[in-house]
Formats: C-alpha cells, sequence, structure tokens
C-alpha cells in the first residue's frame, strides 16, 4: 500500500488516490494513442474529447444550466482578478464588491487599476470573522457586476447565502468551494475558481459564465486577457493547459461517483462538524475566531492562543504525519483545509489526535 500524508493543505491540496491511480496508469499511453495526454496536439481529436467532456460533466454536476459557458484559463483565480474589471467595468459604471477577506481585498485592489469602485459591505471591522447580513450589501445603480468571495480561504469565512442582484451581474470567486455543495447557480453572471483546490491541479482556472456576459468584450484589451477570445475558440485560442483540463476531468468522474454534489455536502458537513465540534467541545482550549453562521466547511480555522503550545502542536502533528496545519502567515493559527477530495476518515484521525493533544497539554 501506499503511504499517503494526512493531507490538509490549502492549495495545491489533497487530490483523490482513485484520481490519482487512475492519471498514473493512463500516463504513458492514453487511450491506445501510444501516447500521453501531454504529448499530444491540443487540436486533435483525442485532446479535444478530453476537454469538451471536463466542460459538459462540470456543467451537468451544476443542474445542466441554460445559457452557460464553461472556459479553461490560465493565470490563476488572481488573473481573473483583473480580467474581470478589464472587459466589465466600461466607463460610467462601477465595479461592486463585497469584501469579507483577504482574496476580497485583493480583488478589489486590481479593480482600481481599471476604473470607480465600490465596497457594497466588508466585515474587515469584524477583523474577517463574519460575512455580511445579505440585507446591508447596497449594489449601486450602476454597477457593471457585484463580486464577492463565497469563501475565504485564509480566514476560514464562507457565504451560506448569496445575495440577489437583479440585473446586475453576480460575480463569485468560488476558488475554495466550487462544488463542494449543492447550489443553483442560476442567479451567477460568472462563476471562477483556480483549480488547485477543490478540482484538480494548479494551471487551470475554470469559469463558468452566462453567455451573453462573455460573448463579446472591449476592442481595446489584449486578445489574451478578452473573455471572448476564448468563448469563440471554446477555449483553445492558444494552447491549453492541456494536462489540467485532463485531471480536472477525472476529479469530476470522482466527484459524479460520490454521487455528485448534494452527497459531497452531506460528507463535507460531516467532516467540517467533527473539526467544529471538537473546538467547541474543548473547553476553550482551542479556539474558533469565525462567527458560527459564517464558518467555513472547506477551511476550518483555529488557534490555541499559545505560541509555545501551538508549536507544540505543529511539531506533533508532523509526527503523526499531519501535513499543511499550520494557518496561513498573515493569520497564524492552524487551518485545516478539508475539501472535497479529504476523505472523511482523515477529519476524524485529525480531531482525535486533538482531542489527544489537548488531554496532554491543557
Ligand atoms: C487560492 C485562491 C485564489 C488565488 O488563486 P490562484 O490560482 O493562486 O491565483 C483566489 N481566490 C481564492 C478564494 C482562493 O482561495
Amino acid at each position: 500500500m501506499t503511504k499517503r500524508a494526512y493531507n490538509f493543505n490549502a492549495g495545491p491540496a489533497a487530490l483523490p488516490l482513485e484520481v490519482l491511480e487512475r492519471a498514473q496508469a493512463e500516463i504513458v499511453d492514453f487511450r491506445g494513442t501510444g501516447m500521453s495526454i501531454m504529448e499530444m496536439s491540443h487540436r486533435g481529436k483525442v485532446y479535444e474529447e478530453v476537454h469538451n467532456e471536463a466542460q459538459s460533466r462540470l456543467l451537468s454536476l451544476m443542474g445542466n444550466p441554460k445559457g452557460y459557458k464553461v472556459l479553461f484559463l490560465q493565470g490563476g483565480a488572481s488573473t481573473q482578478f483583473s480580467m474581470i474589471p478589464m472587459n466589465f467595468l466600461t466607463e460610467g459604471k462601477t465595479g461592486s464588491y463585497v469584501i469579507t477577506g483577504s482574496w476580497g481585498a485583493k480583488s478589489i485592489k486590481e479593480a482600481k487599476l481599471f476604473g470607480e469602485t465600490h465596497v457594497a459591505a466588508s466585515t474587515e471591522n469584524d477583523k474577517f470573522m463574519s460575512v455580511p447580513d445579505l440585507k446591508s450589501i447596497e449594489v449601486p445603480e450602476n454597477a457593471a457586476y457585484l463580486h464577492l468571495t463565497s469563501n475565504e480561504t485564509i480566514e476560514g469565512n464562507q457565504f451560506q447565502q448569496y445575495p440577489s442582484t437583479g440585473n446586475v451581474p453576480l460575480i463569485v470567486d468560488m476558488s475554495s468551494d466550487i462544488l463542494s455543495r449543492n447550489i443553483d447557480i442560476t442567479p451567477f453572471g460568472m462563476i471562477y475558481a483556480g483549480a488547485q483546490k477543490n478540482l484538480g491541479p494548479s494551471g487551470v482556472t475554470v469559469i463558468i459564465a452566462r453567455e451573453e456576459l462573455i460573448a463579446e468584450s472591449p476592442k481595446n484589451i489584449p486578445t489574451m486577457l478578452r473573455y471572448d477570445t476564448h468563448y469563440s475558440n471554446n477555449s483553445l485560442y492558444n494552447t491549453p493547459p492541456s494536462y489540467s483540463v485532463y485531471l480536472v476531468n477525472e476529479m469530476l468522474k470522482w466527484i459524479e461517483e460520490q454521487g455528485g454534489t448534494a452527497e459531497l455536502e452531506k460528507v463535507n458537513r460531516k467532516k467540517a462538524a467533527l473539526i467544529y465540534d471538537t473546538i467547541d467541545r474543548s473547553e476553550g482550549f482551542f479556539q474558533g475566531p469565525v462567527h458560527p453562521d459564517s464558518r467555513s466547511i472547506m477551511n476550518v480555522t483555529f488557534k490555541i492562543g499559545s505560541e509555545e503550545l501551538e508549536k507544540q502542536f505543529i511539531k506533533e502533528a508532523e509526527q503523526e504525519g499531519f501535513v499543511g496545519l499550520k494557518g496561513h502567515r498573515s493569520v497564524g493559527g492552524f487551518r485545516a483545509s478539508i475539501y472535497n477530495a479529504v476523505p472523511y476518515e482523515n477529519c476524524k484521525v485529525l480531531a482525535e489526535f486533538m482531542t489527544h493533544f489537548k488531554q496532554k497539554h491543557a
């Protein structure tokens, strides 16, 4: 048996063993071609089939919403922070943002380079330990879009529901919670996600957008940064990150085999509850700083509060085979990233380890 770490990395993150093993079996000779998929033309029938399969699988897992197109781009979710204002923030309009953490702050920073921006709501005063009440989100009439971060990966908060924005397109960064729960995507203008958290490996950014939003872009921006370039060429204008797209397709197959997002959601909620309960029942030994109704089911953040004990926790965790539990350097403490591919069993082992650690050191 292969030795696998208890991987709680924030991104790139754990992939299902089944997906890795299938990729291993296919890496040298893909579907009888005598080549790896990495070695073949992206203009050939074999690659294109995988590419199209991945798009239709993703839409199908989202309930086949009408009028949406999937794009596979490069440059990570971070490039979307600037592509969004470049493509949509036209003269006389404002880019409206809800800021609930580090990624949201980075997204508005880019928009400011291109036009007028507006903060529709922010929880910065609460150190981003919550998401705002949906009723407090104010979308101005001249908003080009409303942008929000569905799950703030670093702070560990997550929207439980999304605001309705009427005719203003709702654009959501779902990098760290895409396909982790069952949602109706028809209220969204565009969803985007770097694949390396919930969807596969790094190297590809997935966009799901209403066709009318991306079918035509301003002519004065670079070809590669226009959505319409990728829309009208089925994301094959230039060489796509073919191996990453292949792995995303395998990951999507795996999600189908788990029973789709409704089943994944059940497991994800159970995983998160296990760790949050361990924190809440520790009589204050562990503290979960995020407000309970804003807690993320993907990134569980917690702390002990004593620098010495936190060092000891990481040391003992490493000895037990846990990886990636250190919190982001900007917030400290700990973070267990429990994306789709992280098994329930691993969360159970972590919860047990935490309880033992408390018994030993409290
Ligand atoms: C990781 C992450 C990003 C940045 O993704 P890159 O692909 O590294 O650019 C953006 N937003 C959120 C919510 C993330 O978790």
